[in-house]
């Protein structure tokens, strides 16, 4: 009987595993290249899904597209509640309102101190430094309801994993070198978690030899000086991740350090000017020296 029942178990797995299918698609999205990879039974419809959800969170938040909830009149959101909550947290460091700056410098030139300034005293939505999370967070939703056992999602840097790895190992998340090339070292999270690096050499221009990067310092209206090359955010919600690697970069890493040992919702990785990588005690972090960022200082 017992021999009957372990063969019929044997089957039921072999069976499930036979039905487990992965689907690999890439996108291109919120201005970037991303790379989908599910697995489960209907692998290609979940692929499917995440792929319409992505594009319509573009759609609903982008800064530029007066369609937009962002250019309505008033516009109210669960979401915005949430950015202006991780703004207060970060004591305005992740700002969602820099539209007026982004948008000056994203003219690639450097404007003049009396433009910064106008700039600086306008209020207009710019949820570029959290959408890719967010919508990694309604992805991992999504992907909870349907048929999915594992899946990763790179959303141009921002990886949110789901499930275990299909091995069952930990998924390996490299860390990018800023200056290109193979990759630094490498985290491991288990389970539903997101990754989110933000970094001076994403989106950049360049002006007698001077780096013009796209992570503004709310405080100067211009790219943040914090002495980072890029910050790695490890947290279980996407758009905390996404907010606080923004936030962290403007930070620095003294400020980002405290900031951390006064949560315990993320660890971090920060790459200094000088190349040198610190990493909080629990990030993970593998392949390479480092120094550890520890509770207590
Ligand atoms: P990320 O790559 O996630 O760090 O986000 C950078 C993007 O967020 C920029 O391209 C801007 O659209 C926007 N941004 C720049 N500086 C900030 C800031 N201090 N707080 C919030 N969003 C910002
Ligand atoms: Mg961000």
């Amino acid at each position: 009987m017992k021999r009957a029942i372990c063969l019929l178990m044997i089957c039921a797995m072999l069976l499930l595993a036979g039905c487990v299918r992965q689907t690999r698609e890439t996108v291109f999205a919120m201005d970037t290249v991303m790379d989908l990879q599910i697995w489960g039974a209907d692998s290609k419809a979940a692929v499917q899904t995440v792929k319409e959800l992505i594009q319509d969170a573009e759609k609903t938040w982008s800064a530029h597209d007066p369609d937009s909830i962002l250019h309505g009149e008033n516009p109210s959101h669960a979401l915005l509640d949430r950015a202006l909550e991780l703004q207060e947290q970060t004591h305005g460091a992740f700002d969602p309102q820099l539209y007026a700056l982004t948008s000056l410098w994203g003219k690639n030139r450097v404007p003049t101190q009396e433009e910064i300034n106008t700039a600086q005293a306008e209020k207009q939505w710019d949820l570029g430094g959290a959408v890719k999370g967010y919508a990694g967070y309604l992805a991992a939703e999504a992907l909870s309801s349907l048929q999915v056992s594992h899946a990763i999602l790179n959303l141009g840097g921002n990886i949110q994993t789901y499930g275990n790895k299909p091995d069952g190992t930990p998924w390996s998340i490299g860390i990018q070198n800023p200056d290109g090339g193979d990759y630094l070292g490498v985290v491991s999270v288990v389970g539903t978690m997101a990754v989110v690096t933000s970094g001076d050499y994403q989106r950049y221009f360049e002006a007698d030899g001077v780096r013009y990067h796209h992570i503004l310092d709310p405080q100067t209206g211009a790219p943040a000086q914090s002495g980072l090359r890029s910050v790695t955010v490890i947290c279980r919600d996407g758009l905390t991740a996404d907010a606080f690697s923004t936030a962290l970069f403007v930070m620095g890493l003294e400020k980002g350090s405290q900031f951390w040992r006064q949560r315990d919702d993320f660890e971090a990785v920060f790459i200094t000017d000088d190349g040198t990588i610190y990493a909080t005690q629990g990030a993970g972090l593998s392949g390479c020296e480092y120094e550890v960022i520890a509770r207590e200082n």
